[in-house]
């Protein structure tokens, strides 16, 4: 009985330390690591202190610890409803998306795509100040899925044909590897620039794109932050710039049986790599927007219902 009691418990803090350490992260995660470990080194002390108040205690203060929790819980049962709330379908070859036509799941519930739930939990958030939550809301679930979410839209083929499910139905090689094409582009460009650029180290991945985009704060990402009409997100604007690099760069030359190497790999990791950096600054920016103290965030406008009203009569 105490031998198993204290094998438990080992076993707990083993599973704790793996989740907890970047190296140790199972395949599939590191983008959306990486993206809360970006955007964590550009929030304000005051959204600092708000995040760290959200996060349960086994995070240790590390919003990137849990930036995959929405992954992790999507198949259970009473989560299962999250699912489509990850990505969003567009049209076969239209090459474009709009809010109204395409945010919806597979049975018509509007509003139920990546976009939508951005736009949710964003409010959520903001409707909180003090993060006394008076509307019922779960702010450290909003936390989570915004924080998650706002990595899920930068990913092109999360915004990808619904003929093909984002790719995930076009059968490819990865190198040797058999594989589908949403699956090189959530884990595989990662993990081979990991072990062929950076000896399996996430840090210094992240590091590398740190120097490469987000040095200087005067350059790109000020162009990058800023949403239309000074809203506290824009998810639209991300969703269209997706799918047209889903267009342009992963479904090209990617068709189903195609072996994809070194020509497909280097040619997409510059844009993997920017798309990274562009969501971890995005979701800094909206943290920083939601929980600077003493400064009402500006209002999170979605197009949601007179708009698409307006869409279907039209
Ligand atoms: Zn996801």
């Amino acid at each position: 009985m105490a031998r198993s009691a204290v094998s438990a418990r080992t076993w707990a803090l083993i599973l704790v330390l793996l989740f907890l350490l970047p190296g140790a992260l199972p395949w599939g995660k590191e983008g959306h690591y990486a993206i809360c470990k970006i955007a964590e080194g550009l929030l304000s002390e005051g959204a600092q202190a708000s995040v760290k108040k959200l996060l349960p205690s086994y995070a240790g203060g590390n919003l990137s610890a849990l930036c995959s929790w929405a992954d992790q819980i999507r198949h259970n049962f009473r989560w299962r409803w999250t699912g489509p709330l990850h990505y969003i379908d567009t049209p076969d070859f239209a090459c474009n998306y709009g809010y109204c036509r395409d945010c919806h799941d597979t049975t018509a519930h509007k509003d139920r795509c990546v976009a939508g739930a951005i736009y949710n939990y964003s409010a959520q958030l903001s409707a909180s100040p003090g993060l006394n939550s008076q509307h019922g809301y779960n702010l450290t679930e909003a936390l989570l899925f915004l924080s998650h979410f706002m990595g899920d839209i930068h990913q092109p083929l999360h915004v990808g044909f619904a003929g093909d499910e984002g790719g995930n139905t076009i059968i490819v090689r990865w190198f040797r590897r058999k594989t589908n094409l949403h699956h090189v582009w959530d884990t595989m460009i990662i993990e081979s620039a990991l072990k062929k650029f950076h000896g399996s180290d996430l840090s210094s991945m992240i590091q590398a794109i740190r120097t490469k985009y987000l040095v200087d704060p005067a350059a790109a990402i000020s162009s990058w932050v800023n949403c239309a009409s000074n809203e506290t997100v824009c998810p639209d604007t991300h969703a269209s710039e997706s799918v047209g690099l889903a267009c342009r760069y992963a479904y090209r030359n990617a068709t189903p049986g195609a072996t994809l190497g070194d020509e497909y790999f280097l040619s997409r990791l510059p844009l993997v790599e920017k798309r990274l950096a562009q969501a971890g600054a995005r979701l800094a920016a909206t943290l920083n927007s939601i929980f600077t103290a003493g400064r009402p965030p500006p209002p999170i406008s979605s197009p949601i219902e007179p708009l698409c009203r307006e869409w279907e009569q039209g």
